[in-house]
Order: structure tokens, then C-alpha cells, then sequence
């Protein structure tokens, strides 16, 4: 359940709230949002509707609402307005503005991140994506260049002034990835992994928080209340295909996740189109059709040169292709009353 408290509540009042609800052996979650108090009620007790009952009592309080979902931090219910997620002045959340996180899905090389790097902001991304440790279903495969690639994804940010998202596959590994992310990327393989996401709970950084492959989308709600629950508010949800019966394409990326996910939770959404499909050709097309549907962001993955990619070349967009991609993308966020954030702004250290 959330209670919602009066604005004109006094932090006396607030704390009498919070010491009843404990007493009654429920644990708490305080949460300012921008008009109003909120504080969210956690724990499963039958004797819940004797406290709601008795919190009508307290003067402050506004409105109790019971929540019936299984999530409630990352629920639309008693949180009106959409969360917006900050980091290095860009706000991925905000009404009507789409961010575009691009980069290749590995750091391969210095050079290539670089000339990558400096093609997306020039193409008007606001993010620098890139793997340094890397989920690979064969063990054989490339598994990413560890500490060296997070260094050459700060030089990267140094240069360009771009944010730099990046996958953390080990709780132990999150202190190391945290000093050089600005955006910490949760991988659909391990979007249940409870252990590493109570560790990014307990950490100040975004999240970004890949739906699983087979996960329902309540199920990826609830593997975002982990993250919420454990204190870390920061978390943008991203939908990058699921698993069907459908073979013909990577995966099958569910695009009613978008408005459906909207409707059920405050986190912003973006869509990752590039493993939504696993083909470079379908990705421009599922990258418009996701701002159609309301996304915050797009995540895209692009290469200097696809062919030569270690890893998922296939899904890769070309300099020219992902250019040609912002300018449609630009089109059709104007056509249904958005707009691409713009990145001229981003400081270059
Ligand atoms: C990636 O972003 O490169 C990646 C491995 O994505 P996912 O976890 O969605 O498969
Ligand atoms: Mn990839």
C-alpha cells in the first residue's frame, strides 16, 4: 500500500506515520516526489487493512491507497507524474523528448570505440553504449576486454562529452564498472539475477534494466522493485525483444510493452531494436515504430564496420545507416508531437 501525505505535513507528523507502520512490523520506503510525500508500505501481513484502516486516524495522512500489484515502488499507482532519470544533464524520462543511447555492443579497440563514439554524437546520440564484459551464450566467444574497455569508454566520454552505459554482469564487479559508467546496464540474462541487483540497489547510479528473455513484463517490473526497494530510484526500463516461436528474426520485440509498461509503471522505457530484431535492416524500422509507441529512448547498436564486428554484427547499423536512421527518427518523433533530445549541449571535459 502507498500513503500519500499532505504537502502541509510537518516532519513530526511524517515520522509518526512512519513509526506506526513499523511498529506494526512493516518496513518503509520514503520517496519525495515533486508535489507530494509518498510513502510506500512494504511486507505481506494479513493485519494490512487494520493499518490502513487506523492511518485514516492520522492527520497528515492524505490517502491510503492498497496496491494490489505485486510491485508497488515502481507502480503508476499513487505516482502521478512520470520518473525522470538524471545523469551528467541529460533527463531520459522527460515528457516528449527521446534519448538515443548508441555504441557497439563490445568494446573492441580503442580506435573503434573512438571514431564510434564521435560518429554518434555527431549523429546526435546523448549515450555512448559499449560492452567491456559481455554475457556470451558460448563460452568461447569473445567475453569482452574487462578493465581496458572501461578505461577506453571513459576516454571515449572525456572526448565527446557523452554519457557511457555499460553492462555489469557481477556483483563483484560492481564497485570497478561503477567508477567509470555513468549508466549501469543490467543484461537480459540477468535481469533476475536477484544477488546483483540487491548489489546495484544499495549503489547511487542509473540503471538500465534489460527485460529478460523470457520475462513476463510483471516480471520485469518486479525485478525493477528490487532495485527500488533496495533505495536505488534511478532505473530506466528497456524492452529488447523476447523470446517466441518465431525464428526468423533474433527475438520477437514486444512493442506493446511500451504503452502497456507506461500505463503500469512511472520508470521511463526505452526499446533496444537492434536484439529486438538480430538484423540490421529491421532495426530502423522497430526504432521508428518505438517512438511511435511512446518510448523515452532508443538504444542502438552501430559499428565502424559491421562485417568486422566480434560481436552481433548481424544487428550492427553502418555510420551511414544509423545517420540515416537519427533523420528518420527525427521525423516521426515531430509527427506524433516529440522531438530527439538534443545533445549540443554536453559538456566535453
Ligand atoms: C547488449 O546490450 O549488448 C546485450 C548483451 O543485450 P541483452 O542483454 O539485451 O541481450
Ligand atoms: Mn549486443
Amino acid at each position: 500500500m502507498i500513503i500519500i501525505i499532505k504537502s502541509t505535513a510537518t516532519d513530526t507528523q511524517v515520522q509518526e506515520v512512519i513509526d506506526k507502520v513499523v511498529a506494526m512490523g512493516f518496513g518503509v520506503n520514503v520517496s519525495q516526489g515533486i508535489e507530494r510525500l509518498v510513502i510506500g508500505v512494504l511486507g505481506v501481513r494479513d493485519d494490512k487493512d487494520i493499518l490502513a484502516a487506523q492511518l485514516g486516524g492520522f492527520g497528515c495522512v492524505e490517502r491510503v491507497i492498497p496496491i494490489s500489484r505485486a510491485y508497488k515502488l515502481v507502480s503508476r499507482e499513487g505516482v502521478s507524474e512520470a520518473s525522470v532519470v538524471r545523469v551528467r544533464g541529460i533527463e531520459i524520462g522527460t515528457a516528449g523528448a527521446i534519448h538515443v543511447i548508441a555504441g557497439p555492443c563490445t568494446v573492441e579497440g580503442r580506435e573503434m570505440l573512438l571514431k564510434t563514439a564521435a560518429w554518434v554524437k555527431h549523429c546526435g546520440a546523448m549515450v555512448l553504449r559499449g560492452g567491456a564484459y559481455k554475457p556470451s551464450t558460448s563460452p568461447y566467444s569473445f567475453q569482452g576486454m574487462g578493465r581496458d574497455g572501461l578505461e577506453i569508454l571513459a576516454e571515449a566520454r572525456a572526448h565527446t562529452g557523452l554519457a557511457i552505459a555499460t553492462e555489469v554482469m557481477d556483483p563483484r564487479d560492481v564497485e570497478l564498472v561503477m567508477r567509470y559508467a555513468d549508466i549501469l546496464q543490467i543484461g537480459a540474462r540477468n535481469m533476475q539475477n536477484f544477488n546483483l541487483l540487491k548489489e546495484i540497489a544499495s549503489v547511487r547510479k542509473p540503471v538500465i534494466l534489460k527485460r529478460g528473455l523470457a520475462a513476463t513484463v510483471e516480471e520485469w517490473l518486479l525485478a525493477a522493485e528490487y532495485v527500488l526497494a533496495g533505495g536505488n530510484h534511478e532505473v530506466i526500463l528497456c524492452e529488447r525483444g523476447i523470446r517466441t516461436f518465431e525464428t526468423a528474426t533474433r527475438n520477437t520485440l514486444d512493442l506493446n510493452a511500451v504503452p502497456l509498461g507506461k500505463s503500469l509503471t512511472h520508470l521511463p522505457i526505452i526499446v533496444d531494436p537492434s536484439h529486438g530484431t538480430g538484423k540490421w535492416d529491421l532495426v530502423t524500422s522497430m526504432a521508428l515504430a518505438a517512438i511511435a509507441a511512446g518510448a523515452d529512448g532508443l538504444m542502438i547498436e552501430v559499428h565502424p564496420k559491421p562485417a568486422d564486428a566480434l560481436k552481433d554484427g548481424f544487428q550492427s547499423l553502418s555510420f551511414s545507416n544509423f545517420e540515416k536512421l537519427m533523420t528518420q527518427a527525427r521525423s516521426v518523433a515531430q509527427a506524433v508531437g516529440r522531438a530527439i533530445a538534443s545533445n549540443e549541449s554536453l559538456d566535453v571535459a
